[in-house]
């Protein structure tokens, strides 16, 4: 199954292995998207030959307009040129790898025009997955997962007839780097260390996330929202290894769980080819020369965040909107060694306290939930 791309967030960790599934796969590339990284942009589209080249900062578009003028890409600008790629006809799927809730409007523009969404934002559906999944549903577009766990659950329900025979989906976690420390050991976490995940080379965003363990209380978030299950019918488990990305336990007991390397190419290939399998260039996972699988308890008393989030997820309406942009800010001053580690929960924890979370928000009840906690976040510092 041949299919054309627009790759929003082409320069990022996903866009780039997207693009490595198309190029070993056959895949066209009708659109890409980045915001500043303008050499990386160049590169690719003089590599894959897309319609329409984006690059939101007005500045860099500039740039890439000028180092492209000998080829007939078009090059845009800003929102409405995201926008355009969202929609573009001659794109049959979107990859949504814009991080951050940048990436909602973009998702419901590929929506509203049809296409199959290999959705890698989960900031989307943490905000507004209610809206963005009824909005699919009422389009016919098809969301298809491309965040490890969600697509090992995508693909254990494949041949499952009636939802109502799944009795829990159970998301695995690595841990992340600081995985039994207590504490006082987190309070003295720098940076760098923060930036070393054991076993998956992410983008810096959900590589912080994944040390606070907020990438896991998203991810829960996230799996509600894709497979319309309460809160109480998701277990997290701690599997250090990173070779089960989770499973799905059925009523009469059987547990079916997805096995693989920690290579995202998979995931990324399956959400393009799915309800099909191909050959790909993810690496094969060697059975013989893998580790014990261990299972263990998360603990959201010391990481926090992920507290915050289960919370968030039993609270519902803006209060995950709120939760994941004061994140987005925190671990944004984190990364400008602003604050420290544990400011991250603490200032997510006091926008939260700050407003209270309104029910059944439409989207500008959403975006303006965001804003509002992202300021909180900020004033809080200056
Ligand atoms: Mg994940």
């Amino acid at each position: 199954m041949r299919r054309t791309l627009s790759i929003l967030g082409s320069s990022g960790s996903i866009g780039r292995q997207t693009l490595d599934v198309a190029a070993a796969c056959g895949h066209e590339v009708a659109a890409i998207t980045v915001n500043h990284s303008v050499p990386m942009a160049e590169e690719q589209a003089r590599q894959f030959r897309p319609k329409l080249a984006v690059a939101v900062d007005e500045a860099a578009a500039a740039d890439l307009r000028v180092r492209l003028r000998d080829t007939n890409i078009k090059v845009l600008s800003g929102r409405e040129g995201l926008l355009e790629a969202a929609s573009l006809p001659e794109a049959d799927t979107v990859v949504t790898a814009i991080v951050g809730v940048a990436g909602l409007e973009p998702t419901l523009a590929a929506i509203d025009a049809g296409k199959r969404i290999a959705l890698a934002n989960k900031e989307t559906l943490v905000c507004a997955g209610e809206l963005v999944m009824a909005r699919a549903e009422e389009r016919g577009a098809e969301i298809v997962p491309v965040d490890s766990e969600h697509s090992a659950i995508f693909q254990c329900l494949q041949g499952c007839r009636n939802r109502g025979e799944v009795r829990r989906l159970i998301l695995t976690a690595s841990g992340g780097p600081f995985y039994g420390k207590s504490c006082e050991e987190l309070s003295l976490v720098r940076k760098e260390q923060a930036l070393k995940h054991p076993n998956w080379a992410m983008g810096a965003k959900i590589t912080i996330d994944s040390a606070t363990l907020m990438n896991k209380g998203l991810e829960f978030i996230e799996a509600m929202r894709l497979y319309a299950v309460p809160p109480d019918k998701i277990q997290i488990v701690i599997h250090r290894e990173s070779i089960v990305h989770s499973l799905v336990e059925f009523e009469d007991g059987a547990i079916l769980g997805q096995l693989g390397s920690a290579d995202m190419r998979l995931p990324i290939q399956y959400a393009l080819t799915w309800p099909e399998r191909a050959p790909g260039p993810a690496k094969p996972l060697d059975l013989l020369s893998c580790p014990p699988l261990t299972f263990q308890r998360p603990d959201p008393d010391t990481f926090r965040c992920l507290g915050l989030a289960l919370e968030c997820a039993r609270r519902g309406g803006t209060s995950t909107a709120i939760l994941n942009g004061a994140n987005e800010a925190a671990v944004g001053l984190f990364l400008e060694d602003k604050i420290g580690f544990l400011d991250i929960p603490r200032l997510v924890e006091a926008a939260l306290n700050r407003a209270p979370a309104l029910d059944s928000p439409g989207l500008d009840e959403i975006l303006e939930a965001d804003r509002a906690a992202r300021e909180a976040v900020y004033q809080s510092v200056r």
